[in-house]
């Protein structure tokens, strides 16, 4: 039965693979964005097609819409755009996440919310169970993100626990493939595009911090079979590939990949920059019978290959 999906944040990196994801699958889908950091070449292939709607919006502002679920995916997710209006980005998760819900429980849709692996901050255990309470910095440049998303959990809950919405919160580990922004900051577009054009790659502090990537088709796989998972099973579930490496790693791999002749320059390390992730996502195996298939020299390939046709 062709479903009423609403996906917010559906012109970004993220939104727009699984906007286009769902569109396969025969739903109607209706996405919202503000375009803060999405673009509409992100979803230029999909207007046109009467299944799909474009509303420019805001979701710090309520919103009436009739919807099956709803991908609550608005937020910008790189530090460069997430500290360029830190408290707009708070009232982004916040309001928000309080706006979604309020409309899931007046029409009693299920919702799904991208939470991050940021909400553990710079952790002790590793790696990370969803069991781990965390360890954020409540007033640093980071806050403003990491804060907003467990705020934004702790709604999820609250409206789970006292209104009966039916919630699922997934931890989202770093993830990257076509589409990234390529001015947005994040290691893997940075290293890219630095590649593809000569220009020296930034490392930031000695590079030994270590992040697990996973390409962007592995993810958007889990976030709908989650969607459509057990309405017991309501998480939060981590998210990403295991496979973890230091950016020093990912440069000499990004480098070689892309035939690249740039070398590296060492810059300072960001503060509250967490030393090292990943991702346990053994409950997300045995939950949802899910795990990563894409090698990161298979979805650098991939990723290189977009940037190519964008510089
Ligand atoms: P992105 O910046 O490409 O996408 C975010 C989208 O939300 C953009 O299209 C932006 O314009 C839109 N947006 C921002 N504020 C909005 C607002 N107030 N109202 C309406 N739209 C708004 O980032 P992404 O990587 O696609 O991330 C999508 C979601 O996944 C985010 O919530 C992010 O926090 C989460 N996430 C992503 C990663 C990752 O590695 N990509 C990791 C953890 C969590
Ligand atoms: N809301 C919305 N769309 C809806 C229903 C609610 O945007 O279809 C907003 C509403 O404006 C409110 C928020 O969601 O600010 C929370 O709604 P809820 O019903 O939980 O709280 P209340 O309206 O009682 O404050
Ligand atoms: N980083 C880097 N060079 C860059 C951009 C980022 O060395 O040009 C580092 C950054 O300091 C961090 C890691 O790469 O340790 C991942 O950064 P990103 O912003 O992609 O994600 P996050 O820190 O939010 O996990």
């Amino acid at each position: 039965m062709t479903k009423k999906i609403l996906v917010t944040g559906g012109a970004g990196f993220l939104g727009s693979h699984l906007c286009e994801r769902l569109l396969v699958e025969g739903n109607d889908v209706l996405c919202v964005d503000n375009f803060f950091t999405g673009s509409k070449d992100n979803i230029a292939h999909l207007i046109g097609n009467p299944y799909f709607e474009l509303i420019r919006h805001d979701v710090t502002f309520p919103l009436f819409v009739e919807v099956d679920q709803i991908y609550n995916l608005a937020c910008p997710a790189s530090p460069v755009h997430y500290q360029f209006d830190p408290v707009q980005t708070t009232k982004t998760s916040v309001h928000g996440a309080i706006n979604m819900l309020g409309l899931a429980k007046r029409v009693k849709a299920q919702i799904f919310q991208a939470s991050t692996s940021e909400v553990y901050g710079d952790p002790e255990i590793h790696p990370q169970t969803e069991d781990y309470w965390g360890r954020v910095n409540p007033i640093g440049i980071r806050s403003c993100y990491d804060e907003g998303k467990r705020c934004a959990e702790t709604l999820f809950f609250d409206y789970w626990r006292q209104h009966k919405v039916d919630i699922k919160v997934a931890r989202i580990f770093n993830t990257y493939g076509p589409r990234m922004h390529p001015n947005d900051g994040r290691v893997v577009s940075n290293f890219i595009v630095q590649a593809l054009k000569g220009e020296d790659i930034t490392i930031y502090g000695s590079g030994q911090q270590t992040r697990s990537f996973c390409y962007v088709d592995d993810l958007i796989e889990v976030i709908v079979r989650f969607m459509n998972a057990s309405k017991d099973f309501v998480g939060p579930v981590n998210i990403g590939n295991p496979g973890e490496f230091t950016m020093l790693e990912l440069a000499e791999r990004v480098i070689a990949l892309s035939g690249s002749k740039s070398k590296l320059v060492f810059k300072p390390l960001p503060s509250d920059d967490p030393k090292q992730r990943q991702p346990d996502i053994g409950l997300a195996k045995q939950e949802l019978d899910w795990e990563p298939k894409v090698s990161l020299d298979d979805g650098l390939r991939q990723t290189i290959k977009y940037f190519e046709t964008k510089i």
